[in-house]
């Protein structure tokens, strides 16, 4: 949608052909479970907010999104399965949105620009680049031809060959695609009648490079009388939930909860949602491992002769990705390098 949007600014025709039926891939949102928009993906602001100025790139427009940091003295705990231990959230600097989310910044002032040229339940079958040209083929066999296709599908798509590549990607770049560790992805929020959790708490994970797992409060900061508690489950920490019914779900979590605080989740839970991200057909999983190579991103991000062009999550310079500022980012930068 980024790429998009740019290439609306620079005033170069394009077509966004999507698999699904909606817009946001990974950034989902919703707005029934709580009295504020619920973020099922993308939910923390990885940058500082002038990123959203950046991606709008527009002088006239004036960005109004809230968001808010954590305080210094906010409880961070951690779980190592037998003992919580308490500290202080003194470092972080990831910031919530208020009221709002990443999808409603796409929303907002994105998508008004792209949605006229987003082709809904068309997924991309083949991607035929001869040089110069670019053919794109969709799954009801419709036919899609310009000078250059920008591929920005998860990775997972990749790995599975959900697209086939006419010339075939180097092994090279094949080799970087088998290779890169995509992990899977888990959300889940619950209801309780009171709030027994601190801000975050961070569950241990074995070995800690595999995964991250944690509880967190998701009415921080929001303007509401509701306890909602969020689960945040990625790589193998999110493997006990995948495909598993939302009350085997709760149960697990409850039981989680109880042991973490003295019994006191059960008797408080009112409900629960969740967003199983692996089980998502055209997204697959959460997002590339934190501690991939970085070199490995810069080569997924590296176009591929003059037609053939990668950006979001997982094929941006290499120096940060995972985050959807950074997907952004990298599609600005592949469309301003290209136009
Ligand atoms: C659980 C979870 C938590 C996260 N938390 C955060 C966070 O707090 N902060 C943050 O910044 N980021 C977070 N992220 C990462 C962030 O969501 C992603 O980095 C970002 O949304 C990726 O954007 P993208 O456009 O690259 O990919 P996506 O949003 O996945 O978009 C790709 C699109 O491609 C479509 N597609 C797939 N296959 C095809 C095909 N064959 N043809 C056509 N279309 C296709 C999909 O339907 C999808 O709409 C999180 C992700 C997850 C899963």
């Amino acid at each position: 949608m980024t790429a998009g949007y740019r290439l609306k600014q620079r005033g170069i025709n394009f077509q966004i052909l999507e698999a699904s039926t909606t817009f946001g891939g990974r950034m989902k949102r919703n707005l029934g479970f709580a009295d504020f928009p619920l973020p099922m993906g993308a939910e923390w602001l990885h940058a500082r907010p002038e990123v959203f100025d950046m991606l709008i790139a527009n002088s006239t427009t004036k960005v109004a999104v809230q968001t808010l940091g954590y305080d210094k003295n906010d409880v961070y705990a951690f779980w190592d399965g037998t003992v919580l231990k308490r500290a202080n959230l003194s470092g972080e600097t990831d910031l919530k949105f208020i009221n709002s989310s990443w999808f409603d910044f796409f929303e907002h002032y994105i998508v008004p620009f792209v949605i006229d040229e987003i082709k809904f339940q068309n997924p991309v079958t083949t991607i035929d680049t001869p040089q110069g040209r670019a053919t794109v083929q969709t799954q009801s066999g419709q036919e899609f031809s310009g000078d250059a296709v920008i591929v920005t599908v998860p990775l997972k798509m990749l790995q599975e060959r959900r697209i086939t590549f006419v010339p075939h990607l180097t092994q090279s770049k094949t080799h970087d695609i088998d290779t890169a560790i995509f992990w899977e992805g888990y959300k889940a929020f619950l209801e309780f009648d009171e709030q027994f959790y601190p801000a975050y708490t961070e569950i241990g994970v074995t070995p800690s490079a595999s995964g991250q797992h944690g509880f967190y409060d998701a009415s921080y900061g929001q303007n509401t009388q509701r306890h909602i508690l969020g689960l945040f489950a990625v790589g193998s920490a999110a493997r006990p939930y995948l495909r598993m019914s939302e009350d085997v779900v709760a149960q697990l979590i409850l039981s989680q909860l109880d042991e973490i605080f003295d019994g006191k989740a059960t008797p408080s839970f009112r409900k629960i949602i969740t967003q199983d991200w692996s089980n998502e057909p055209h997204i697959g999983g959460a997002y590339i491992q934190d501690h991939e190579d970085w070199k490995r991103v810069r080569q997924l991000g590296n176009s591929v002769g003059s037609s053939l062009y990668f950006a979001g999550e997982a094929y941006t310079d290499g120096e940060e990705w995972g985050s959807v500022h950074n997907a952004a980012l990298a599609a600005k930068r592949v469309v301003d390098q290209l136009w």
